[in-house]
């Protein structure tokens, strides 16, 4: 039996993942799949039951479970509260806690939506890219850091860019091993030219390389992948990069696609175990009015069977039914566009189920 651990969350998230959770169950029967699901607390949902938006319970939950499957979290109740006690909180504490080092944002543009794009639908249709994204390291994480003041007066603000040979290592070998599945292309982006810690990023990715020959490797500066992502974006099969880099460029490769509510992503750790979640947040200003699009949390689950539990003909499954589901014109508020079919959350979920 395979232990996967529910979080809602908040906002939208218990109505995206309850759309998640029928498809869950139907596949899991569908396949004798053997998984059971628990449902724990996080985020603003969390701090309002028990004064702490990752409670020890979760935490031990988490550590306990092969696969999470995160709705989302956040929202203006919470804003105000001490930065340690924010519902976002939750998720950095869980991160840290399973070593989630490697993430993964498929940008894939459904030809279906390929209006729905601000790029003409010639550059963007057919879109299938994946950012593997370094997520524990790099200057968000390194030390020394801080504001300090300076003999003269003056504030000063540092953080610390750092990677060692075994972080880069590790994210190297996970975009290598994602690509083999895929077009066996990795595009590692750096600023070499500039930062010594992306020189050495650049060599262990060189030797990393030697490892995967059926992989080609190439190497882009992060201002022209940026550049790239928009001039010419069906170029790229995976990129990997840091985290902060990744930060940034999974965001803009993301709005290639039209709509955040269509985007799933996984984070993992060495042992395959990993969270799984939409790419966006709580939505605060459509919750509870049926109108959120479950796609993304749809995704995430055929993401989560395909990479934490060995379930490619499931995943495969589900995605066909997204794909179903659009060429039946039907699309929720955020993805509508002429002579198409409104529909609201739980119908769309309903539908999925329906051609799976
Ligand atoms: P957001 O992603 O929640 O919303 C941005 C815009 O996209 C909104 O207009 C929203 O209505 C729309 N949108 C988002 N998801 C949608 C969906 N599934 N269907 C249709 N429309 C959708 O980002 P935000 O407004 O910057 O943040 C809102 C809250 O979510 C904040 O508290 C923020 O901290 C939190 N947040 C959480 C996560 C997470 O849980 N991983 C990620 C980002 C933001």
């Amino acid at each position: 039996m395979k232990k996967i651990l529910v979080l809602p969350g908040d906002g939208i998230g218990p109505e995206v993942m309850r759309e998640a959770r029928k498809v869950l169950d139907v596949v899991n029967d569908r396949f004798t799949l053997g998984l059971a699901c628990e449902e724990a607390l996080v985020g603003g949902s969390a701090i309002d039951a028990t004064g702490h938006p990752l409670p020890e319970a979760t935490l031990q939950k988490a550590r306990e479970a092969d696969a999470i499957l995160l709705g989302a979290v956040g929202g203006p109740k919470w804003d105000k509260l001490d930065m340690a006690l924010r519902p976002e909180k939750g998720l950095l504490g869980i991160r840290k806690a399973l070593g989630l080092f490697g993430n993964l944002r498929p940008a894939i543009l459904y030809p279906q939506l390929a209006g729905a794009s601000s790029l003409r639908p010639e550059i963007v249709a057919g879109l299938d890219i994946l950012i593997v994204r370094e997520l524990t390291g790099g200057i968000y994480f390194g030390q020394p850091r801080g504001v300090r003041t300076l003999e003269n007066g003056e504030r000063e603000g540092f953080n610390t860019y750092v990677y060692s040979e075994s972080e880069i290592r590790r994210i190297g070998k996970l975009a290598f091993e994602l690509a083999q599945k895929r077009g066996k292309r990795v595009c590692s982006v750096d600023k070499a030219n500039v930062l010594e810690v992306t020189v050495l990023w650049r060599e262990i990715m060189e030797e990393v390389a030697k490892d995967f020959p059926d992989v080609q490797l190439s190497h882009m500066y992060v201002d022209n992948a940026a550049m790239q992502l928009v001039r010419a974006p069906k170029q790229f099969d995976v990129l990997v990069t840091g985290n902060m880099f990744g930060d940034i460029l999974s965001d803009e490769a993301a709005m290639l696609t039209g709509s955040i509510g269509m985007l799933p992503s996984a984070s993992l750790n060495e042992k395959g175990q990993g969270m799984y979640e939409p790419c966006h947040g709580s939505a605060p200003d459509i919750a509870g009015q049926g109108k959120a699009n479950p796609l993304a949390t749809i995704l995430s689950v055929a993401m989560m069977l395909r990479y934490s539990l060995a379930a490619a003909a499931p995943a495969d499954v589900i995605e066909a039914a997204v794909s179903k589901v659009l060429d039946q014109g039907l699309r929720t508020a955020d993805i509508q566009s002429d002579g198409m079919t409104l529909v609201n959350t739980a119908a769309m979920g309903d539908a999925v189920v329906k051609a799976l």
